[in-house]
């Protein structure tokens, strides 16, 4: 981080604005960078920097959403917890890329080192945007966020090919009128062998808070996830839903053991109709 600011890429870190189990974040003022070609960079204004930590113990609990993230299967038989830190951070880093390119409201990339991620900062003079969870929102406002949310949801699996998979108040940010999303580094892929799952519990959270906040339009875990997935599980509680959802996933495996993985799906138009659990 030091090295950040001698370079002048940043100009100051001003001070730790989180610190949590997997990560600590910084806020600085962006200074400005040239690249190889001596053009100079844009750095925002203002920074949040994204140190990526671990324990042993949270390295252990982490490692089923990395290990079967096919993007990454490759390359993590050999890799310590130091490479895997870096890994979660290069993580995040392609997440927001992609998200970004779908314009959807999130944190810019500016520069990944290691395990440290710098991003443009959501909220302004070092005060981050609120989380949805303290933010005191109308009821218009927030409905408002509710269906920006679920628009999110939607793009975020549709355009992006992503399911958030830690998608709650305290990942979605309130700035200048929109639902901001942070804390991508744990997202994969909506065809990753539990992704369905990590959706029902992302459309689980999602839902719960807008209809505890008064929003009387706000769909049920279950409606959520099937207008997010465009998928057409039926059934009518949460048990039955779930099982749906684990055939689902486990037929899509099946299928990725016979034919590989990239001829596995159930959400490409293009490769006929959805694989079925029951077929
Ligand atoms: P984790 O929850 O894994 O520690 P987050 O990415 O959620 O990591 O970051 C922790 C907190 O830091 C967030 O809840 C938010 O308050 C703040 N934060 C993170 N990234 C930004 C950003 N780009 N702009 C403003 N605040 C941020
Ligand atoms: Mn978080």
């Amino acid at each position: 981080m030091y090295k950040m600011v001698n370079s002048g890429m940043l100009e100051t870190i001003t001070g730790c604005i989180s610190t949590g189990k997997e990560s600590v974040v910084f806020h600085a003022y962006g200074g400005s960078m040239e690249d190889e070609k001596e053009h100079s960079k844009f750095i925002p204004t203002e920074c949040a920097i994204k140190v990526f930590k671990t324990t042993l113990n949270e390295f252990k609990n982490r490692d089923k959403y990395i290990k079967d993230d096919f993007r990454f299967k490759d390359r993590f038989s050999k890799l310590n917890p130091r490479k895997i830190i870096r890994m979660w951070a290069e993580k995040e880093m392609h997440n927001l890329t992609r998200m970004r390119k779908a314009g959807i409201p999130c944190p810019a990339v500016v520069l990944l080192k290691k395990h440290i991620l710098v991003m443009s900062f959501i909220g302004h003079d070092q005060v981050p945007a609120p989380k949805l969870k303290e933010v005191k929102l109308s009821s218009e406002e927030m409905k408002e966020a509710y269906y920006q949310t679920l628009h999110l949801m939607q793009q975020l699996y549709n355009e992006c090919t992503l399911v958030h998979a830690d998608l709650s108040e305290y990942n979605m940010l309130w700035h200048a009128g929109k639902v901001w999303l942070i804390d991508v580094s744990q997202s994969v892929e909506p065809t990753h062998p539990h992704g369905l799952e990590f959706l029902f519990r992302d459309c689980r959270n999602v839902s719960q808070f807008f209809q505890k906040g008064g929003v009387k339009e706000a769909l049920n875990e279950r409606e959520l996830f099937n207008a997010v997935s465009g998928l057409n599980i039926s059934a009518d509680n949460e048990a039955d839903f779930l099982a749906e959802i684990e055939a689902l996933e486990k037929t899509n495996e099946d299928h990725v053991q016979k034919n590989g993985r990239k001829a596995a799906s159930f959400l490409k138009d293009d490769e006929g109709p959805p694989v079925r659990y029951d077929e």
